[in-house]
């Protein structure tokens, strides 16, 4: 490819909401550009490393024996229904209706149809197992798309579906999957973490995440330090506390006046106290019948959605209205507490951390004000047929599990893998005949890979202040061939011949024939990141050489000309070298 007539699209300005290293460099260096609110337009350049990506991952799940389908984007509102997923998904879910008044979704990930093909292409138990994936565009109404292409509300997903005969083959179906991500992973060039994640809103009995280490990622990852043990912190377990040692005269209940807002941090101020001396309660709503849940965790700790989600069996709850807690409390917003309240909601949650607690602040259910000398066990029961005493937090600094002290990380989710077991294929009728001629449900899997995030991640874990270093596998050309004076007749023509046997030799070269000064053109080619580029200009030429240089190694090297093509050649296959799987 020449870059003299290619839109190449290299700019100064970083726009202001911008705020990371890969969002920047991908609209600096021409890959992207904003078109809307978390949508964007990719230009050339980061086409190319999507298409490169996206064959990646494609070998892969060939070689995993998957097959790949394409299934529309637009797909029938009835088929979420039959699932209960239109509610599940929420503001998240994009819908429109047609002309006909037809109700239709775009597609967030596409469990519903892909078991409704399954279901019409599978009868026998000897199909089995049957793994169908695609590789298209979905849509989420993100509630706040941000980072570039890291979180936007269209992205490119391939997602693959296992229909399996029983629990060993699913097993069998979702290690290959694993395989397979590990395989991606490492071709791709990209560091990651596997750590057990929460299922959501997929539903299913296990998940593992694939998690990018790195700072400006939105997941946070918790981990022991021997690894035995990594979860994301949706999920991940935490000991419960010790009971502290409880002082042997506390005071009977008093009640103090808190004029404020009510936050935590503001009554603490107020009290003298600190948020580990306060006791939080949030009140929910959950189920069809709108039960009302009270849940106790301590100021300094956050409350945990899906860990509420899965304890209420699989229903997710949501914050009460202002007219509910109202009502329930007899205060505004900021003032609930245990005493005195559990009769008068469905369910009580209580963290371990509450429970032990010797002695706390809480609010009072009265507008503006608290109450001190709480005693957990005294004042509130810590049991009772609706009371439950569990882990519903988030894991924090200084936490455990298993005895062994919890380190945490922050990361980017490139991929997941569900067991979904008959969630979807009974509702939608996904069987087969089993040896015996008896009808059969079949167990599923599913398994997403962000296309988009894995070139994002890729950036943020590799890059320098002058632009991008991408892995040879997914850079958008492998070699740039440059000219430092495009003008030199002498020196055109050995650049075009390089570029033409590494053309020859079938590697993915770029040749920056452009008539601009050697400077623009070296600033571009450090912004675009290519891994080798070969310099022709006058001075070097003189002496019969070209420049030879690695982009993330900051030495250049002078080589004769006439063995250029080779250096680059060697250079090259080094590259790709430390990104191949070894076979076992
Ligand atoms: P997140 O928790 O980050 O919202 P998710 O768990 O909802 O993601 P999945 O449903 O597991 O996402 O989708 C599979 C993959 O699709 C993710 O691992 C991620 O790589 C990618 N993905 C999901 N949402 C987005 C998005 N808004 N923008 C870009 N990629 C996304
Ligand atoms: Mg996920």
């Amino acid at each position: 490819m020449k870059l003299d007539k290619f839109i190449l699209g290299t700019v100064k300005e970083v726009p202001s909401d911008a705020e990371i290293s890969s969002h920047q460099l991908m609209i600096r260096a021409g890959m992207i550009r904003k078109v809307a609110s978390g949508t964007y337009a990719y230009l050339p350049l980061g086409l190319r490393v999507i298409h490169k990506i996206i064959e990646i991952v494609r070998q892969e799940m060939d070689a995993a024996g998957a097959q790949e389908v394409l299934l529309p984007i637009v797909q029938p509102m009835e088929l979420w229904q039959a699932t209960g997923r239109d509610q599940d998904y929420g503001q998240t879910l994009g819908y429109f209706t047609d002309r006909h008044g037809r109700e239709n979704v775009l597609s967030p990930t596409a469990e519903e149809v892909m078991t409704v093909v399954g279901a019409n292409e599978i009868s026998s138990y000897k199909q089995l197992p049957v793994n169908l994936y695609q590789i298209n565009t979905k849509y989420r109404d993100e509630f706040r798309p941000r980072f570039g292409v890291l979180r936007s509300r269209e992205f490119i997903m391939k997602d693959a579906y296992s229909f399996d005969a029983d629990e060993i083959m699913l097993e069998q179906s979702y290690r290959n999957m694993y395989n397979a991500y590990c395989n991606v992973f490492k071709r791709c060039g990209v560091e990651y973490v596997i750590v057990e994640a929460e299922a959501g809103e997929m539903g299913g009995s296990g998940s593992h995440q694939f998690t990018v280490p790195c700072e400006s990622g939105e997941d946070v990852i918790v981990y022991t330090e021997d690894l035995a043990y990594a979860a994301n912190i949706e999920k991940a377990a935490v000991d419960p506390l010790s009971p502290e040692a409880k002082p042997a005269d506390i005071q009977a209940i008093t009640e103090i006046h808190t004029p404020g807002s009510g936050a935590v941090e503001s009554v603490c101020a107020f009290l003298k106290t600190t948020p580990d001396k306060m006791i939080k309660c949030m009140i929910y709503v959950f189920g069809p019948e709108n039960k009302t849940l009270a849940c106790l965790v301590r100021g300094d700790h956050e409350l945990n959605p899906e860990k509420l989600t899965q304890a209420l069996g699989g229903t997710a709850p949501e914050l009460a209205p202002e007219d509910i807690v109202e009502r329930l409390t007899g205060a505004k917003i900021g003032y609930a507490g245990p005493v005195g309240l559990f009769d008068k909601v469905d369910r009580v949650f209580i963290d371990h951390g509450v429970a032990a607690l010797a002695v706390g602040y809480a609010g009072a259910n009265k507008t503006e004000y608290h109450i001190g000398n709480v005693v957990p066990g005294r004042d509130f029961p810590l049991a009772g047929a609706d009371i439950t005493v569990l882990d519903i937090r988030n894991a924090a600094q200084g936490d455990t599990w298993q005895g062994k002290r919890l380190l945490f990380k922050r990361g980017i989710e490139v991929g997941q893998v569900f067991k979904l077991g008959d969630k979807y294929s009974k509702k939608l009728g996904a069987e087969y005949l089993d040896e015996s001629g008896k009808r059969q449900t079949c167990l599923m899997g599913c398994y997403g890979i962000g296309i988009n995030r894995i070139m994002a991640s890729a950036i943020e874990l590799s890059h320098d202040a002058d632009g991008i270093i991408w892995p040879i596998s997914i850079a958008p050309f492998e070699v740039l061939v440059t000219t430092a004076n495009p003008n030199d007749e002498q020196v055109a023509a050995a650049a075009e011949k390089i570029y033409q046997e590494l053309l020859e030799k079938d590697i993915d070269v770029a040749y920056d024939d452009r008539n601009q000064r050697a400077g623009v053109k070296f600033k571009d080619a450090d912004l675009i990141g290519i891994p080798l580029r070969i310099t022709v200009g006058r001075k070097t030429l003189d002496n019969g050489q070209v420049e030879i240089k690695v982009r993330r190694q900051s030495e250049s090297q002078l080589v004769d000309l006439d063995m250029a093509v080779d250096t680059a050649l060697d250079k090259i296959t080094e590259l790709w070298q430390e990104l191949i799987i070894e076979e076992d």
